[in-house]
């Protein structure tokens, strides 16, 4: 039996023989007295990168959502206006409204994307004493749920005036952002332009085995330090960690065009099957979305003929390309979903 084909999450990556070397050869000294060189080149590299003053290395991008919601709202009747597939609402164990006292509103629109009108619409008017106060709209870009859709620069900007106007913070959950620089030739600095706070996470695309960076102005990201310490996120010698980072933005920032060509590929070829719903062109980034008749059987069939995919609803199926994943990993997935479709 050849190796399985793990399109599960481009999480499940390991790492390299280059970036384990450069992780045995990184140098260290204590993160949470700013020692840390490894972290502190880091850090400066995607403040830069991203366009702010400074950043802040921590674990995981959900502690750097959940630390990004904390500095922007004020617990008890605050309200973050997010697209209803947005990852702080699913996938953070109820982070905002534990750790935050945050209330979610969750906005609907086209590919995991929300536009300017539907933001309006939902912002109570000025003088409202019955609606949450509204403090803050998050971006996901690329769209994790919705199949790694690129929110256009024009929406984006359109949806930060809205905010502006209503004196609103912005959040920008960049997990994939750089899959959006990649596909569009767009910077990240122009991606994150406007927010108040951004990150990147390294454990997506990039391939790193731990970390996130959260990018913001000096004063935003000072008090970022403190939730840092609260939850535990405050290291010690995290150069190690941070190194394989580095060796990331160094080495798989580019080659993320190789995952988007395979996963139009992926695409290309289950769309041309009988009993999947998908539309081809709709594959952006790295991330396929498409519909079978029943997922969890489906997901389970492909299984026994060694291909990983995940469910993202009774009938939604995801299947992400990455580093770990080649030419002739596709061409077997899509003869494993030939072969269940045909089989069933
Ligand atoms: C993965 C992901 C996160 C959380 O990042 P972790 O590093 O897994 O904690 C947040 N937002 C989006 C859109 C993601 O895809």
């Amino acid at each position: 039996m050849p190796p399985p084909v793990n399109l599960f999450s481009d999480t499940q990556t390991t790492p390299t023989p280059g970036m384990r070397a450069a992780i045995a050869a990184a140098e260290v000294g204590d993160e949470q007295r700013g020692a840390d060189p490894t972290v502190n080149a880091l850090c400066e590299r995607v403040a830069a990168l991203l366009g702010f003053e400074a950043a802040v290395f921590l674990p995981s991008g959900t502690m750097c959502n959940e630390i990004a919601i904390r500095l922007h709202i004020r617990p008890g009747g605050e309200a973050i206006y997010l697209h209803r597939t947005a990852h702080p609402l699913h996938f953070e164990a109820g982070g905002p409204a534990a750790l935050s006292g945050a209330v979610l509103m969750a906005l609907d629109g086209p590919r995991g994307t929300f536009d300017a009108a539907t933001l309006e619409a939902a912002i109570p008017a000025p003088g409202n004493r019955y609606a949450p106060r509204a403090r803050l709209i998050s971006v996901e870009q690329t769209t994790n749920v919705a199949g790694g859709r690129i929110w256009s620069l024009e929406s984006v900007r359109q949806v930060l005036e809205v905010a502006r106007a209503h004196g609103l913070r912005a959040h920008l959950d960049g997990a994939r952002l750089l899959n959006a620089v990649v596909a569009s030739g767009v910077p990240a600095h122009q991606w994150a332009a406007g927010f108040d706070t951004a990150w990147i996470d390294f454990t997506k695309g990039l391939g790193a085995p731990v970390g996130a960076v959260l990018a913001g102005s000096r004063e935003l990201i000072d008090e970022a330090w403190r939730y840092k310490q609260m939850l535990g996120g405050a290291m010690r010698q995290a150069g190690i960690i941070a190194a394989g980072a580095l060796y990331a933005l160094e080495h798989h920032v580019d080659r993320l065009a190789e995952d988007h060509a395979l996963a139009r590929e992926l695409a290309e070829g289950l769309a041309a099957l009988e009993g999947i719903a998908l539309d081809p062109s709709s594959v952006e980034t790295n991330i396929v979305v498409f519909e079978v008749f029943d997922s969890a059987a489906f997901l389970e069939a492909l299984s026994e003929r060694g291909v990983a995919m995940s469910s993202v609803g009774p009938r939604t199926v995801r299947a992400v390309t990455h580093l770990d994943v080649d030419a002739e990993g596709v061409a077997r997935a899509r003869e494993a979903a030939r072969d269940v479709l045909a089989a069933s």
